[in-house]
C-alpha cells in the first residue's frame, strides 16, 4: 500500500508518500517518485508517528457522570469526591474500566499512555492487569499510600511501576517528595507532579528536587515558563480538564517559551482519553480566546515530543526501519499539521496491515 500525501513527524511536516509492506514503512519519498507507480494500492492521506496519551488517571474511569461544578480540589484532590469513589468501587470494576478506556484508545491509535496511578502497589497492579494484551504502551507512576512514606512500600512500588507521580508540592512537603525523587532516580526511574494548576507555585518549589515531567502549569507565569523550558523538563497539559475549571492555559506563550510540551486527557471521570478531542480543544480555545498556539506546535506536542521523553526517538520519525507502526489517516494534505489536530478521528484511521 502507498499513502500519497504528507508526512508530519520530529523532522517536521513535508509532502511526501510512505509504502507499506506487511504493515512496516519500508519506504519514503517525494510523491510521484516512488518505486511501485500504478502497481500497488494507492490511497491519499497523511502519516505520522501514533500520538501519545501524556497524563491520565485511568482508575477514575469508572465514574461517567457529570462532574459537579466545583473546585477542581473538591472534585479529584486528596480527600475529594474522586477518592471516595475510588474507595467505594471494587478492583474488578476499576480494572473493567481502565480496560475499556485503555481499548478506546488503542481504537484512536494511540501508541503509549503515561498514567499517574493512585492506590499504591495494588493500583498499579490493577492497571497492569486491564492492559493485558493490548497494543499499547503502559507507563505507570505510582503514589504510595502511606505518610510518612514507609520504605517498603516505596521499594514494591518501584518495582511494579515506571515510577512515581504525585499530587503537587502543596500536597506533599518537601522531605517526602525529596525521599520519593531521591529514591525514584535511584531505581532509574521518572518523578513526576502536578504543579500550577489551581494557584500558581513557584518554580523554585516544584523544580525541587528536579522532577523528570510536570504537569498542567495553568497558573504559570511566562517567567515560570521560561524557567521551566530552561531546565528543560517537559510538560503535559490537559487543557479540557483545566476549562471544566474555568481555566486555560495560554499555549502560546508555553511556545514562546520553548516549552517542551506534551498533552494529555487528565482524570478519565472528566473527559474520554482522546487525543484527539484534546488537540482540537487546544487548538480551538487559543483561538476562541484571543492566544492562537500554531497547528505544528500541538502536534508535536502528541505525536512526537513524547517519544522522545520516552526514550524510544525511533517512534518519531516515519521512514524504513521505523520502530512500531505509524497512524495513517484520510486527511488531505494541505496544512497537514492543521489537519491532524482538527480533524482527525478514529473513522479516518486506515489499517496498514500491521494492525
Ligand atoms: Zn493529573
Amino acid at each position: 500500500m502507498i499513502v500519497e500525501g504528507a508526512v508530519v513527524d520530529v523532522d517536521g511536516a513535508r509532502p511526501a508518500y510512505v509504502r507499506f509492506r506487511k504493515g512496516r514503512v519500508v519506504e519514503v519519498g517525494t510523491p510521484g517518485t516512488d518505486s511501485r507507480r500504478g502497481t500497488e494500492r494507492r490511497i491519499h492521506g497523511i502519516v505520522a508517528p501514533r500520538p501519545v496519551n501524556s497524563h491520565t488517571h485511568l482508575g477514575d474511569a469508572a465514574a461517567a457522570r457529570e462532574p459537579p461544578r466545583t473546585r477542581v480540589s473538591e472534585v479529584v484532590g486528596p480527600g475529594g469526591l474522586k477518592f471516595r469513589l475510588l474507595a467505594s468501587l471494587s478492583p474488578a470494576e476499576k480494572e473493567r474500566a481502565m480496560r475499556a478506556a485503555l481499548e478506546r484508545m488503542v481504537r484512536e491509535g494511540v501508541g503509549a499512555v503515561v498514567d499517574f496511578r493512585e492506590e499504591g502497589v495494588q493500583g498499579v497492579e490493577q492497571l497492569r492487569r486491564a492492559a493485558r494484551g493490548l497494543p499499547i504502551e503502559v507507563r505507570i507512576l505510582g503514589r504510595p499510600t502511606q505518610r510518612p512514606v514507609e520504605g517498603g512500600e516505596l521499594s514494591r512500588l518501584l518495582r511494579v511501576s515506571e515510577g512515581i507521580g504525585i499530587s503537587s508540592a502543596r500536597e506533599e512537603n518537601p522531605l517526602t517528595r525529596t525521599l520519593l525523587a531521591d529514591r525514584t532516580h535511584r531505581a532509574g526511574k521518572w518523578f513526576a507532579l502536578h504543579a500550577s494548576e489551581e494557584v500558581r507555585e513557584k518554580p523554585e518549589v516544584y523544580l525541587l528536587p528536579r522532577p523528570d515531567l510536570l504537569v498542567h502549569l495553568t497558573k504559570a507565569t511566562p517567567d515560570d515558563l521560561e524557567t521551566v523550558a530552561k531546565a528543560r523538563i517537559p510538560v503535559a497539559v490537559c487543557v479540557r480538564s483545566n476549562a471544566l475549571f474555568g481555566r486555560s492555559p495560554d499555549l502560546s506563550a508555553f511556545a514562546r517559551a520553548g516549552v517542551r510540551l506534551l498533552i494529555g486527557s487528565d482524570n478519565a471521570m472528566l473527559n474520554a482519553p482522546s487525543i484527539f478531542h484534546e488537540t482540537e480543544f487546544a487548538y480551538l480555545s487559543g483561538r476562541l480566546l484571543g492566544h492562537p498556539v500554531d497547528p505544528e506546535y500541538l502536534v508535536r506536542a502528541a505525536y512526537v515530543e513524547p517519544w522522545l521523553w520516552l526514550e524510544e526517538p525511533g517512534r518519531a520519525r516515519v521512514g524504513p526501519g521505523m520502530a512500531g507502526t505509524p497512524l495513517v489517516l484520510r486527511l488531505p494534505p494541505e496544512d497537514p499539521a492543521y489537519q491532524l489536530v482538527t480533524r482527525a478521528t478514529e473513522q479516518l484511521i486506515v489499517p496498514t496491515g500491521a494492525d
